[in-house]
């Protein structure tokens, strides 16, 4: 078995990993580097990739996060595509509002321990705690050798159970472990990380304290946050008002322990851009199976001080329109470093003309070093190859048997 991170290697996001074995290949996400635009000009220079190659037998997405599919629209439709079934659903949910969704035409689904067999590879899946919903670790088998791709992953979700789990019964006998470390370097990361549930006291406590409407900022995909939010708001005794696209991703996990647009306590707003999107789609059907839980324009501002509401910046102007933000706070649930980029000061401009305060309110998505520790001692592996972090170099301070790889760099899986 031989492999080459083509992305990954020094950097988070972006990740492409092939696998090849007696002359078949599959790849493992096929991800968009983070401050790229979507272009097919970044896609990894992969024999498939731009026409069919039957060699290539299938490429696995280990979740819905851009990071790992954003680039799989480029790609032949002729390709068999792997990924979790309910993150099939939340990417062609996704893909009715924005432009980053993606809609597969041969699609084979990942399940947590279901082995797929795939040519000369064999492929279990292990689902992961992750801000991503249905996502995995990959174990891939050929001959005798045994490659584990730890995926994005994290110990302090709404899913720490199975990852406690993960560490009592870790797969045996791996040779190469290709571990995440997003976290590795990052200032403040030798604290332990904030569970989800703690986060969720903390927002209480947030929401309290704001006369107005709670205006809350975090990623329609993070189903781990959208459950802390839900429950404070309850506690708060306020209602939860999400967008359609939020209501329409939760709809799609199939979950039905989750909160859904359709329950009491939740409305479902419908922003502009939204309702341009479904105009476009001829989407009809969508908007009416939430009519009796709307909430419009002209109800906001009354009921901005019983209220939380799922915001993001492309929605400054529906709230503005809708004169609700008296009193209003901005609970910012992301990670603190998108806030910092150039992009993002017209709206910090924005909220200061407002007199609206900014809270940060957010846990990572990724396991903490000591975490990280935790898991690559449960495993033992032969060779530990870091990937998908911007300090790889510094694995070697945290993990034993580390091995550096460049991208693009073809090397041989041993069984030592
Ligand atoms: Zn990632």
């Amino acid at each position: 078995m031989k492999v080459c991170i083509h992305r990954g290697t020094q950097e988070v996001g972006g990740t492409c990993i092939e696998i090849e074995s007696g002359g078949k290949r599959i790849v493992l996400d096929v991800g968009l580097p983070l401050d790229a635009e979507s272009s097919k000009r970044h896609l990894p220079k992969v024999k498939g990739f731009r026409k069919p190659d039957d060699s290539l037998l299938a490429v696995v997405l280990s979740h819905p996060h851009q990071d790992h599919y954003g680039l799989s629209r480029y790609l032949p439709p002729e390709i068999q595509m792997i990924v979790g079934a309910a993150a099939e659903r939340i990417l062609k949910a996704s893909a009715l509002f924005t432009p980053t969704g993606a809609v597969f035409k041969h699609v084979l689904h990942l399940a947590h321990g279901k082995r797929l067999d795939i040519g000369p590879f064999a492929i279990t899946p292990y689902l992961n705690d992750h801000s991503a919903y249905d996502a995995y670790s990959l174990l891939i088998e050929s001959g005798r050798h045994r490659l584990f791709y730890s995926g994005d992953f994290r110990g302090h979700g709404r899913k720490s159970a199975s990852f406690e789990r993960f560490l009592k019964y870790p797969p045996s006998d791996v040779d190469v472990l290709l571990m995440e470390g997003t976290t590795i370097g990052r200032s403040g990361s030798a604290a332990p990380f904030q569970t989800e549930q703690e986060l969720e006291q903390d927002f209480v406590e947030h929401i309290r304290k704001t006369k107005g409407m709670a205006l809350v900022w975090t990623s329609g995909q993070n189903i781990d946050r959208l459950v802390t939010i839900y429950k404070a708001a309850k506690r708060s005794g306020r209602q939860l008002i999400m967008d359609m696209y939020t209501a329409e991703i939760l709809r799609e996990t199939g979950n039905p322990n989750l909160p859904q647009g359709t329950w009491d306590g939740v409305r479902v707003f419908l922003p502009d851009s939204q309702k341009q999107q479904v105009k476009k789609n001829g989407q009809y059907e969508l908007t009416k199976s939430y009519s009796s839980v709307r909430i419009y324009p002209e109800d906001l501002a009354y009921e901005a001080s019983r209220s939380v509401m799922l915001f993001r910046p492309s929605m400054s102007r529906d709230v503005e329109r809708a004169g609700c933000l008296n009193g209003a706070r901005l609970i910012y649930s992301l990670w603190r470093g998108y806030l910092k980029q150039e992009k993002q000061r017209p709206f910090l401009e924005w909220l200061a003309k407002h007199d609206i305060p900014l809270v940060h309110c957010h846990t990572s998505g990724h396991a903490s070093p000591q975490d990280l520790q935790r898991y690559a001692k449960a495993i033992g592996p032969k060779m530990l190859v870091p990937i998908h972090s911007f300090e790889t170099k510094r694995f070697k301070e945290y993990f034993d048997n580390v091995e550096m790889k460049q991208d693009g760099q073809w090397w041989e899986v041993t069984s030592g």
